[in-house]
């Protein structure tokens, strides 16, 4: 029979043994780096160590039965093919880990994994008829023989489709992930021959295990954060997700401390307390750490009695370590929810609670807070929906108006423009739920756009049928005084519109910086050059720079309803707001007053040097039609 007789030179155990030494470094690096454990990829990746571990093991052991002095053919045998079976189960694992990063498609996949199979196991069907039929290796009486071998072929068929794909697919990966996943395959393919140049196989299980290597480096890195243990926001999403999938509760609890990371720097002793703190808190959660500085716990919620004791003790704990320090934060708790479905709403969740906390405040989040988030959710997204679409007769923006009192004629001939939103899912909106979303989010331009369009096409029918109207005040964000093309949009519509410029007046607040002020007073000026009126909206309730205030030509001042308030509960504040107002008078500005509720205000501001007055006594905000009721027509 032309077979040799195997040489037990060719193989020593070093390489089996390092390889499983080596495997259960990766499964424990593997499994303690490993935040999200129900993560698809993370148990492959622990399968496919498993995998290489059994086959080093089998593979130590075949070779030391093999040389014993009586041979134990069965055992030989079952260990061989075991042997091989958990090499091509790591190779199939391999191909399956791919899917991911190479975004295979789902269709013809399942075949695709049929066939990959098929070149991994087949080479152990040949091995066996190999053994039966006395061709590859076999045991016959005490002798070994080992002819043609079939596995050098398998794994370079296996090989190439590996390459095949990593080069087929190359634009669906990052520069780097390509250059390593090519380098740990020639690298195993390089082993691999030079073991065969030598007659070895004690490299065999590590030249399996590189290319694992290779991935577990790349995808499985360190997502712990050196300073505080914290994992990073990607794997917080992951977790989040699988929990979301899986329906398990899970609660969060989120820890806005300002510049806490460069304070934790500074002080040891912080240092020393937040991993005190840590260690005998954190024992089966995650704590996440934000790129603005944000921490977020997670727990898994087990049985719920001792849970919200144990969230109690750990809160209690916080806040003495909290008095010891004294730095400010805002603690949120939070539980997954069924109406929220990822993990990014989360994150939404906890930025809109922290507006709505405290500083030095701890919230946990209840069912009317998921509701108004996610009311807030769904504004949000009309407003994205009407700010993309450039419609300034957007059919959800509604235009409510509320006129104003005159007192020196006695009757009505301006008013104020006031927003209203009107969306499919809520009804009419009013503008607190929505204004400082649409601020916050660089959505207002748009609204302001179009309430302006609609006025002024309101104003223009007014006109036409005879109506004696001086002008409609629009409120503007002072964000809309930043976009470049403002004056020109505004001059734009209101020619479209058909009106003069000066039946249009623009309410604006007053504004802190000074890079800001330039650029508001560059504007308000080019706009008033047109014939349009400027209200300082809200005054008395900011911060008040005279200075600046008559920088800017305003034709009204509208005194906050704060400092009407003020001014009726005593003397001295109303000696002061007439004070005000006199001054302002006395420099040709209009004094408005807002938010005249009663008899009792309003005759308080007829004596504070008011020429306008607004508010409930005279009317609340009306659909701007209705405002024909109040406007007299010209004779
Ligand atoms: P604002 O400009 O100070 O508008 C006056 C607010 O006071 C209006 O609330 C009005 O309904 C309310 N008000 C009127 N009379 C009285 C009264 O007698 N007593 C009391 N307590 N309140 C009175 P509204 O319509 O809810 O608007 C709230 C704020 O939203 C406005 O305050 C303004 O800052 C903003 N806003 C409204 N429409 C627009 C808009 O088109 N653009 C912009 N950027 N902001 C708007
Ligand atoms: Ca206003
Ligand atoms: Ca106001």
């Amino acid at each position: 029979m032309d077979a040799s007789y195997l040489n037990q030179n060719d193989y020593t155990p070093v390489g089996d043994i390092m390889t499983m030494a080596l495997c259960f470094v990766a499964g424990l690096v593997l499994m303690l780096n490993s935040v999200n454990r129900n993560d698809r990829n993370y148990r492959l990746m622990l399968s496919m160590v498993i995998s290489v571990l059994f086959a080093a093991f089998t593979g130590l052991f075949f070779h030391v039965m093999l040389g014993a002095e009586t041979l134990n053919t069965p055992a030989i045998y079952a260990l061989r093919i075991l042997n091989r079976t958990f090499l091509s189960f790591v190779q199939v694992q391999y191909v399956i880990y791919l899917r991911e990063p190479l975004w295979m498609k789902a269709d013809g996949y399942k075949r695709f994994i049929a066939a990959i199979s098929v070149i991994a196991f087949a080479p152990i069907i040949i091995d066996i008829i190999g053994i039966v039929n006395h061709f590859g290796f076999y045991i016959y009486g005490n002798s070994i023989y080992s002819g043609f071998t079939i596995y050098p072929f398998g794994y370079a068929a296996f090989e190439l489709v590996i390459f095949y794909l990593i080069i087929r697919y190359r634009s669906r990966m990052i520069k780097q992930i390509f250059r390593c996943l090519i380098t740990v395959n020639v690298l195993s393919l390089l082993l691999t021959a030079i073991q065969g140049t030598h007659h070895q196989t004690s490299f065999t299980s590590f030249a399996y295990f590189i290319p694992v290597i290779g991935l577990m480096f790349m995808f499985h890195a360190n997502p712990y954060d050196q300073d505080t243990g914290s994992a990073n926001d990607i794997s917080f999403t992951h977790e989040l997700k699988t929990c979301i999938e899986k329906n398990r509760p899970l609660i969060m609890i989120c820890c806005s401390i300002n510049d806490f990371y460069n304070k934790m720097q500074e002080s040891p002793e912080l240092k020393a307390e937040f991993f005190r703190f840590f260690r005998q808190n954190i024992k089966h959660g995650v704590l996440y750490r934000f790129t603005d500085g944000k921490f977020v716990l997670t727990l898994r919620k087990q049985k719920k009695g001792n849970f919200d004791r144990a969230v109690g003790r750990m809160l209690n704990d916080f806040y003495s370590s909290h008095e010891i320090f004294g730095i400010d934060y805002k603690l949120i708790v939070a539980e997954t929810v069924p109406e929220i479905t990822s993990p990014a709403d989360y994150i939404r969740l906890f930025e809109f609670m922290e507006d709505e906390v405290g500083i030095n405040e701890t919230h946990r989040v209840t069912e009317s807070d998921v509701k108004l988030f996610l009311n807030s959710s769904y504004i949000l997204s009309e407003l994205r929906d009407i700010s993309s679409r450039r419609d300034i007769d957007d059919e959800r923006v509604l235009v409510y108006c509320q006129p104003v009192f005159n007192i020196v004629t006695g009757t009505y001939d301006t008013a104020e423009a006031l927003m209203r939103l009107k969306l499919p899912e809520t009804g009419l909106v009013f503008p607190d739920k929505f204004i400082p979303i649409a601020e916050k989010n660089g959505l207002i331009h748009q609204l302001t756009l179009t309430i302006l369009n609609k006025t002024c096409r309101e104003i223009h029918d007014l006109l036409a049928e005879g109506y004696h109207l001086n002008r409609i005040s629009v409120n503007f964000s002072t964000l809309d005084l930043r976009q470049e093309l403002f004056c020109e949009e505004v001059q734009d519509i209101i020619i479209r519109n058909d009106i003069p410029y000066e039946k249009v007046a623009v309410e604006i607040t007053e504004s802190r910086g000074e890079v800001e002020f330039n650029c508001l007073k560059s504007k308000v000026t080019e706009l008033q050059e047109l014939g349009i009126k400027f209200y300082l909206d809200d005054f008395g309730t900011g911060y008040s720079n005279f200075e600046r205030i008559m920088e800017l030509p305003f034709d009204i001042i509208k005194f906050d309803r704060s400092l009407l308030i003020e001014s009726v509960k005593n003397d001295s504040s109303r000696y002061m707001v007439s004070t005000f107002a006199s001054m302002f008078n006395d420099l040709n500005y209009s004094v408005l007053f807002e938010g005249v509720e009663d008899e009792r205000d309003e005759e308080h501001c007829r004596c504070m040097f008011a020429k306008y007055l607004q508010g409930y006594k005279y009317s609340k905000p009306i659909p701007i039609g209705n405002l024909r009721d109040f406007l007299q027509k010209t004779a």
